[in-house]
């Protein structure tokens, strides 16, 4: 059966010395695998017609028994020029891409994650700062896959007067007190200040925009805690977050 469909590149791997293993996400499909041959043949039709995070309209050839689908053309529909000339907006949105190819289903209708890719890797393309796009695209999918972090307060901190030590307890994913029953001995937890949890709230909130002026150290805190989070619940090394971080952080 012949599908076609608009697609997102997600990931690029040599297949043979010609032939290129090519992972899309699309809206209709999830994520797509497919081969496509001979593209790197001085004729092949494909040259330049797919990149990393470029969206394209594909025609791929579905096989039912087999992971790999065969690519059959494929034509750029929008093939974002900054993230071929500014390499802090390229890092940022392979990673985001990366971090995509592996939380997508195969074969599984995934409009709310390609509309949340697509919106992340135009707003790079229209220039904005790498590292909050990354932030925002990081919340909105774990709202997307339904493991949003609860940062309401903690019912025990509510009740007990005077401050008690409350912590964000990984495994439950929200505020717990340390000697509260529902927190789970020998869970990872994490020190939220109020500072913290502020901006912690503002982000999932609004996206980025904390009440009041973000500083650079709250902003460092708030993606390491998300680090902690997405390691937590989404079960997947993140090399790539790291070295990501690790390329935009250094100065040129
Ligand atoms: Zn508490």
């Amino acid at each position: 059966m012949i599908i076609k469909t608009t697609a997102i590149v997600l990931r690029i791997h040599p297949f043979s010395r010609t032939s290129r293993v090519v992972t899309w996400l699309t809206s209709d499909f999830g994520r797509v695998v497919t081969v496509i041959k001979g593209a790197c043949r001085a004729k092949s039709a494909f040259l330049g017609q797919y990149d990393l995070a470029m969206r394209c309209e594909l025609l791929f050839y579905r096989r039912e028994h087999d992971g790999i689908h065969i690519a059959r053309e494929c034509t750029p529909l929008a093939w974002h020029p900054a993230l071929r000339s500014c390499w802090r907006s390229a890092v940022a949105a392979a990673y985001l891409c990366e971090l995509t190819s592996r939380v997508a289903e195969p074969m599984l209708e995934s409009a709310a994650l390609f509309e949340l890719l697509d919106g992340g890797i135009e707003a790079l393309d229209t220039g904005q700062a790498p590292e909050p796009t990354i932030l925002r695209f990081e919340f909105a999918l774990l709202r997307t896959l339904g493991l949003a972090p609860d940062f309401e307060p903690c019912a025990d901190c509510m009740i007990a007067s005077g401050p008690r030590p409350c912590r964000f307890s990984l495994p439950s994913g929200r505020l717990r007190c340390v000697q509260s029953r529902s927190h789970l001995p020998g869970g990872a937890s994490v020190a939220v200040d109020a500072a913290l949890l502020g901006a912690l709230r503002a982000w999932q909130r609004t996206g980025g925009s904390p009440d009041g002026p973000a500083t650079p150290a709250l902003t460092l805190a708030v993606r390491r805690f998300l680090g902690m989070f997405m390691q937590h619940h989404l079960d997947l090394p993140l090399v790539s977050r790291q070295a990501a971080f690790a390329w935009l952080d250094a100065r040129p």
